[in-house]
């Protein structure tokens, strides 16, 4: 070799190693574990019963929220940590997400004081126009979905108990109660209403023999029997409403009716606790495992992106403060070390969670958790069932519970959409519901 062709022999050796570093180094790619099969380091990390999400639909997304308001959210409203940046790689003008493994999906951020509109199905209260005198919910599509399923169902879906000699509690049969008394009510104000069950059958045609495979291969554990019941009662049903929901209904909000209640032991011999309490869920919350899951990231971005929250804290508030007005419960108080749960706005009536109907109904949700069914004075009230007008219940003359439950409910809906929606446009900015 002479001593000429030595430049030469360098560059090609430096040539050689640039192509091999370009092909087997990605610099943006994580490092991926040692996979133990192809088909496994390609499957996501998903929920149970849950569909690989389509990432490209975000894609709409691109540009309509700014980069301050976006990481207000998941700091302040939709997670409870800051490990979400593991997730979401925020720059100066876009993010970039980890999608499925080994994709990512980047959306560009509006500049600063940007108004441009997500696009949804749902409308929020500045997108209706004026509402007529008297119909405040003039046009407005509700949802209203009575918690669990009651009837031949409730014992499996542990919503039920009975005191010896008693009639029994049975919370979906209770919810759907209240869903026919204020259906008329929210269709006297003007608005549409869609009940997501008629009945105390589920909405998905699965049952829980169908449902063993999955149980077995569940990460749960534990009594297959059991857990494919509760992937029937609990997941099944709950992602076949969110279909009726997202794809058929497309509601401008979903009312969650639920009771709630604290531990009753067994569900023959309950026991009975001396005080009772209120708050209302909004979606967010999501812990660090939950972010994890490609599909609640997935989710919890559509409704993020959506604009789901703003619209879902007024509407709560404003309900929240007429439950209280009509009925002077306390607010439910959650364990400050509790990682699963956030306050929102300071309103103690008001909590972030990641529940499965709020996270995947997409749009607004208004999720109820009034009364406590095992607590004296609502068990009384409970047997003394529905009735007109003011009876002796529990030492005071008043309402039906569930009269009192959906009229609370209207009572809040009226005043959010009346405020908002006065045909004086000086008047729009009065918003606030307190
Ligand atoms: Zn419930």
């Amino acid at each position: 070799m002479t001593t000429r062709a030595i430049p030469f022999c360098l560059a090609l050796l430096l040539a050689a190693a640039v192509l091999v570093f370009l092909r087997f180094h990605r610099p943006l790619e994580p490092e991926p574990a040692p996979p133990a099969s192809a088909a496994q380091a390609k499957a996501p990390a998903l929920s149970d019963l849950a569909p690989i999400p389509d990432w490209d639909a975000l894609r709409r997304f691109d540009g309509t929220i700014s980069r301050a308001e976006f990481i207000r959210q998941l700091d302040e409203v939709f997670t409870v940590s800051p490990a979400w940046r593991n997730w979401f790689e925020v720059s100066d003008d876009h993010v970039r997400i980890h999608a499925n493994p080994g994709e990512h999906l980047v959306l560009k951020f509006a500049p600063d004081g940007s108004t441009a509109q997500p696009p949804r199905t749902w409308r929020s209260i500045d997108q209706l126009p004026p509402a007529p005198e008297g119909r405040p919910l003039d046009g407005v599509r509700i949802a209203i979905d009575a918690g669990h399923i009651g009837g031949r169902w409730g014992k499996m879906e542990e919503r039920w108990f009975q005191l010896p000699g008693m009639l029994p509690v049975q919370e979906g049969d209770m919810t759907l109660i209240v869903a026919n008394l204020l259906k008329p009510r929210l269709e006297d104000l003007g608005a549409t209403v869609t009940l997501v069950r008629k009945d105390t059958e589920p909405v998905t045609a699965l049952r829980p023999e169908r449902l063993r495979e999955e149980a077995a291969s569940s990460s749960a554990g534990g009594d297959i029997v059991k857990l494919a019941e509760r992937l029937f009662y609990r997941t099944a049903e709950i992602r076949a409403r969110a279909q009726l929901v997202n794809e058929s209904i497309q509601p401008d909000i979903v009312l969650c009716l639920h009771f709630n209640a604290d531990a009753w032991g067994d569900p023959s011999l309950p026991t009975l606790v001396p005080h009772h309490h209120f708050h209302m869920i909004l979606n967010g919350g999501y812990t660090d495992d939950e972010v994890a899951l490609t599909d609640q990231r997935h989710q919890l971005l559509t409704n993020l992106l959506q604009g789901v929250h703003d619209e879902e804290a007024g509407i709560s508030r404003s309900v929240a403060a007429a439950f209280v007005e009509r009925t002077s419960m306390p607010p439910y108080r959650y364990d400050p070390l509790a990682r699963n749960a956030r306050n929102v706005d300071g309103d103690p009536y008001l909590w972030a969670r990641n529940l499965l109907a709020n996270r995947l109904y997409e749009c607004p949700v208004i999720y109820f958790e009034p009364y406590v069914m095992n607590s004296q004075e609502d068990h009384a009230r409970i047997q003394a069932g529905d009735y007109e007008g003011l009876r002796e219940v529990a030492g005071q003359r008043r309402p039906s519970i569930f009269r009192e439950y959906a009229d609370a409910a209207a009572l809040g809906l009226e005043r959010y959409y009346e405020r908002g929606r006065r045909p004086d446009p000086a008047n729009k900015s009065v918003i606030s519901p307190e």
